[in-house]
């Protein structure tokens, strides 16, 4: 790549130039924000949708900026894949995931163990070592693969390459499993689901938001719902906000849900609480 040389900073408008000086220090900032550790995990559980009870956690990345506060991973993810500085970033996510739903496991014994969900970019799945890097993840925890998740979105799935398949498979053959994230925003969510070895769908919030309002959104939901079962797939509903929504879902026989409904994502301690409170008056 051609370096910008002096003369062609100067074209730059004034906003533009601002906005790259920005981009720079985002990504000085970031840098050294792998090197400090600021990166924080909050949980959400997912619920099963019969019952209410908690099934998993998906964990969900967050930014401790010492002057800017707590930023959300839509303002730096994509700076992050674009600087490669998402490889150190979702390793510590995988492995700090790992570690905690390990340790929820081991206090909740006699109880079904629950499962953790992990969010991968795209970027992380291009590096050969991926699927090495999960199983010492797993190792290092304690944690059985059986409880450990891999989210992948559609985008990541369209443009593919044989290493993709590949490297998924041998993730797959640890015992780990496959969730389809954001279903049903992409344009070739039937293709994919052939060729893939996912377990499970996660319908996009999108359709949740309206499944009260749009007859068109119910008939689309409940449709990947009977999908997802006639392909034996697990179906998890995204951003459950009310108990009208709940009840739809139910009533097509969505399996589990996550949403501000049941509870937002927590801290550790939150989860904490929120899983070994003594149920007092
Ligand atoms: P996602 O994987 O689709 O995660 C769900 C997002 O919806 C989360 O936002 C969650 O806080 C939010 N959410 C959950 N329930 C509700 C609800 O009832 N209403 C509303 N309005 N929102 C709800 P968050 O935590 O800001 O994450 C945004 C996105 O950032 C995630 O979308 C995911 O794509 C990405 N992301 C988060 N953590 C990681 C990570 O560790 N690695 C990677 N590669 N991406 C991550
Ligand atoms: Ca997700
Ligand atoms: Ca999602
Ligand atoms: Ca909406």
């Amino acid at each position: 790549a051609k370096k910008l040389g002096k003369d062609q900073f100067a074209v730059f408008e004034p906003a533009m130039r601002e906005s790259f000086q920005k981009h720079l220090q985002m990504e000085a900032d970031l840098r050294r924000a792998v090197l400090r550790h600021e990166f924080e995990l909050r949980f959400q559980p997912i619920v099963r949708l019969r019952t209410e009870e908690i099934s998993g956690l998906e964990a969900l990345v967050r930014w401790q900026h010492p002057d800017r506060g707590m930023i959300p991973p839509m303002e730096f993810i994509p700076l992050a894949e674009e600087t490669g500085l998402i490889v150190p970033i979702g390793e510590w996510v995988l492995r700090e995931a790992c570690r905690q739903a390990a340790r929820w496991n081991s206090r909740r014994a006699g109880q079904a163990p629950l499962t953790v969900s992990v969010n991968l970019s795209a970027v992380q799945l291009e590096r050969a070592d991926l699927p090495r890097l999960v199983g010492s993840a797993l190792a290092d925890s304690g944690l059985p693969a059986e409880c450990l998740i891999i989210e992948l979105t559609e985008s990541l799935l369209v443009d593919h390459r044989p290493e993709t398949l590949r490297r998924l498979e041998e993730i797959k053959a640890l015992g780990v499993r496959l969730a389809i994230d954001d279903f049903g925003t992409g344009y070739s969510s039937l293709a994919y689901l052939r060729n893939f070895p996912v377990d499970i769908i996660k319908i996009d919030k999108s359709f949740v938001d309206d499944i009260g309002d749009l007859p068109a959104a119910a008939a689309l939901t409940l449709g990947i719902i009977q999908l997802g079962q006639a392909l034996q797939l697990s179906t998890v509903a995204e951003g459950i906000e009310d108990a009208g929504q709940l009840s739809e879902l139910t009533d097509g026989n969505c399996e589990l849900g996550q949403g501000y409904y049941f509870a937002e994502p927590l801290t550790s301690v939150a989860m904490d609480n929120l899983l070994f409170a003594d149920p007092s008056p």
